[in-house]
């Protein structure tokens, strides 16, 4: 079946998500065709301002409103800019945030290293990492990268990174679901490692 190509683009653009097969792909697409109108252009105004509406936290590296030099967490004089928390993506600082039990600031990522996929320190905030740790304010970090063999790879190179800087390395506590995502650890699991976190090293 030959689909008109405004169709058929939709189909192409659904399949490169991950997670979506081209079964999921054309049903999404033929959903919209027959959907109310509104639907789709809701759609394509929060694709839109995904991209110009956001933007880099340029200390933590989370994701803030556009315009924005720092996010909420940063600029804020109540958090405890001694306790700094590592992790590998912005979904996991929401996860964090959910459980209400971490006062301390965040430093994003954005990724884990994976020789597999070609993915070394230079891809990853690393150096701005380090870089913070040097202004001296920072008296402890927790490496709250996920628990799988890429997530304890990180760590652990992160840990030697920090050793010349004399800082507090701790690891969370084991009790999350081993090889799962922080982000979908529920709040008090996340809570129980957050509190029994462990020396590295
Ligand atoms: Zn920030």
């Amino acid at each position: 079946m030959i689909l008109p190509e405004p169709i058929q683009n939709l189909i192409n653009a659904f399949s490169r998500l991950p997670g979506v097969g081209p079964k999921t792909a054309s049903r999404l697409t033929f959903h919209l065709l027959r959907a109310p109108d509104d639907l789709s252009k809701d759609l394509a105004q929060a694709l839109d301002a995904l991209k110009t509406s956001t933007a880099y936290c340029q200390t933590c590296y989370n994701i803030t409103a556009a315009g924005r030099v720092e996010c909420e967490v940063c600029a804020s004089s109540e958090r405890d800019a001694s306790l700094l928390c590592v992790v590998e993506e912005p979904l996991d600082v929401l996860a964090l945030e959910r459980t209400s039990g971490f006062q301390g600031r965040y430093h994003v990522l954005h990724g884990v290293l994976s020789p597999i996929e070609g993915i070394g320190p230079d891809d990853l905030k690393i150096k701005e990492l380090l870089m913070r740790l040097r202004g001296g304010a920072v008296r402890e970090v927790i490496l709250a990268t996920n628990p799988s063999m890429e997530g304890d790879a990180t760590a652990m190179y992160l840990q030697q990174q920090m050793l010349p800087l004399g800082v507090r390395v701790t690891r969370l506590a084991r009790g999350l679901p081993v090889g799962g995502d922080l982000e979908y650890a529920d709040p008090n699991t996340l809570l129980r490692a957050l509190s029994g976190r462990q020396e590295m090293g």
